[in-house]
């Protein structure tokens, strides 16, 4: 299941098969200059089918959406052997029920994606890749709007990192701290995307943006400003960012949390949960990094002073999940932003979605699988 059906350059799709891995998939599209935009850290042996049945998110959601954005038709395999093929390559297809959206993020409780039909986008043609620092979360949160604003559908990624999480990547790959005078900086890796191949276009957005940079330093907004010189600065800048999960591997254990809360209550969440938590476990200090354009937050707490060792930070789990999750429910965020449920949050989603919604989806469920053969347990206890 690793074939390439069908390219249709002018219609901007690409139909592959469900093992094309997500590396694969990108490199088809650039083949023909074109972009396939989900870009996650695990790219080179995830499968589109796996990103179908995660709905997986990644850097560029802000941009392009999440991959039930990206997804135009489907061709699955249904519990009861049927083969439906929905491989719809229209934009606009207002027929009904769009079934493609209950397979896309079910987890493969409903049906085995054997193919689907992905949109593809120009292909910048530059980037510009830039860290700033600020003083603390809600500067962050207010320089994405402003650059938001000024930069709208070209601002492709805008990534928070925690000065936890910076630390603790740059000592864990001897990596140089971009603001090694201010490691209590609160930063954002920021990438801009220049699709138009006139000549001055780049010109004008680096002007553009540092221009952008230079008012937010003058009005005190953000402290300090890098912007990458080369391509191999770029791709230093984004292995810093994609390098904290395996940083934080490399310290042990950790208890993760894929949250998301509304944009405008990303500052306030992290205040009162960090607080709470700080009341049970004096000197916990969370790992945050994530997606702020998303509101999405990994929101990790390792061991760090609190905890004796890590058999003593994995017996507060449920504590601390519970004082994590409670708070995102009190800021009407959702406690699986991009992961999914499976089976590790599936006794939280019964705690926390309305039972006319969880009656839903049971009675989706038994419909399409009433012997309950397609990964049995996950997301729903039944
Ligand atoms: C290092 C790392 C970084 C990651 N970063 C991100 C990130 O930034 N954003 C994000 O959203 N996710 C991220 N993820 C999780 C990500 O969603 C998955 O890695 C990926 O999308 C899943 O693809 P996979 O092929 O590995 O699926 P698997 O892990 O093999 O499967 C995932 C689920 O999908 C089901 N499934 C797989 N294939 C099919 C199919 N063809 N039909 C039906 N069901 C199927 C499986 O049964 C399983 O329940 C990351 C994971 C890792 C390991």
């Amino acid at each position: 299941m690793n074939a390439v059906r069908q390219i249709d350059e002018a219609n901007r799709t690409m139909t592959l098969e469900a093992g094309v891995t997500l590396e694969r998939a990108q490199q088809i599209a650039h083949q023909y200059g074109l972009l396939y935009p989900l870009s996650l850290a695990s790219e080179g042996s995830a499968t589109i089918g796996g990103n179908l049945a995660t709905n997986a998110g990644g850097t560029q959601v802000l941009r392009y959406g999440n991959t039930r954005d990206l997804c135009l038709g489907l061709e699955l395999v249904l519990p009861n052997g049927e083969v439906w093929s929905g491989l719809n390559t229209l934009r606009k297809n207002n027929t009904g029920y769009d079934m493609k959206h209950l397979f896309i993020g079910a987890e493969g409780t409903l049906g085995v994606i054997t193919a689907a039909v992905l949109k593809l986008f120009p292909a910048p043609v530059d980037t510009l890749t830039a860290f700033i620092a600020t003083k603390d979360l809600n500067h962050v949160v207010q320089a994405f709007n402003a650059c938001q604003k000024q930069f709208d559908a070209q601002l492709t990624a805008f990534e928070y990192i925690s000065p936890n999480a910076l630390n603790l990547v740059c000592e864990q790959f001897n990596y140089l701290h971009p603001f090694a005078d201010e490691p209590q900086a609160h930063v954002a890796l920021i990438e801009i995307s220049n699709t138009s191949t006139q000549a001055d276009a780049l010109n004008a957005l680096h002007q553009s943006f540092h221009s952008h940079i230079s008012s937010a330093i003058e009005q005190g907004h953000i402290r300090n400003a890098i912007v990458a010189q080369s391509g191999a600065q770029q791709t230093q800048f984004w292995r810093i960012r994609e390098q904290i999960s395996a940083a934080q591997k490399r310290v042990g254990k950790n208890i993760k949390h894929d949250i998301s809360v509304p944009i405008s209550a990303i500052a306030e969440f992290v205040k009162i949960t960090c607080a709470e938590l700080e009341l049970h476990y004096p000197s916990i200090e969370p790992t945050i990094f994530g997606h702020i354009g998303d509101g999405n937050l990994h929101f990790n707490v390792s061991r760090g002073q609190a905890f004796a060792d890590a058999n003593a930070l994995m017996a507060a789990e449920t504590d601390i999940n519970q004082i994590v999750y409670i708070q995102v429910q009190k800021y009407n965020g959702s406690i699986s932003a991009e992961h999914g449920i499976g089976l590790l949050k599936r006794d939280w989603l019964e705690v926390l979605k309305s039972p006319v919604e969880l009656n839903l989806m049971s009675i989706i469920k038994q419909g399409l699988d009433p012997f309950n053969i397609m990964n049995p347990g996950k997301i729903l206890n039944q």
